[in-house]
């Protein structure tokens, strides 16, 4: 959702303050695209400190789903978004391009980016479902937090692996 700033521009002291939904579904980190599973409405407030500098305040939580680093299954994530930053409207005008500013079009501040590149900031470079997650097995593809498997005993003994190769001949003949 966007804010127009028209009327926290148009005086020094300038103050203004809304509560609006989060209309962002998802967060594109890297190649992967991420569902938020729960998000709250984001609280803006804006004052217009003087000479079209605009301090910017941006609270909202949201909680993410995350495949598991070991095992993809995914992991619910919470975050705390909380924004504090300066945009003077006069730079905007003259150094466009930069990011910060980016997220002003005109005189309408897009919130749902700026929450999007704050949650690039702090989003996690892995999650793990639990600290000892066993991760799947590589040969099978088992999850071996659920379930066993033998392909491990198989290739940590590899006379167990020669014998089960065997067996296995024995059995297509
Ligand atoms: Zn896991
Ligand atoms: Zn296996």
């Amino acid at each position: 959702m966007h804010i127009q700033l028209i009327d926290v521009l148009s005086q020094d002291g300038q103050v203004l303050h809304r509560e609006i939904p989060l209309e962002l579904d998802t967060v594109e980190a890297g190649a992967e695209r991420f569902v938020l599973s729960a998000k709250s409405p984001v609280t803006v407030d804006i004052t217009h400190m003087s000479g079209r500098v605009l301090h910017i305040e941006a609270r909202c939580q949201v909680s993410a789903l995350i495949p598991c680093g070991r095992c993809l299954e995914e992991v619910e994530r919470a975050f705390s978004v909380s924004i504090s930053r300066e945009v003077d409207m006069k730079k905007m005008e003259t150094e466009q391009g930069l990011d910060e500013y980016s997220l002003i079009t005109g005189t309408e501040l897009d919130v749902d980016r700026m929450i999007h590149n704050e949650l690039l900031v702090q989003w996690p470079l892995r999650v793990l479902c639990r600290e000892d997650c066993k991760g799947i097995c590589s040969r099978c593809g088992t999850n071996l937090n659920y379930h066993n498997c033998d392909c491990e005993k198989q290739s940590l003994d590899p006379r167990m692996a020669a014998i089960s190769d065997i067996f296995s001949k024995f059995k297509e003949e």
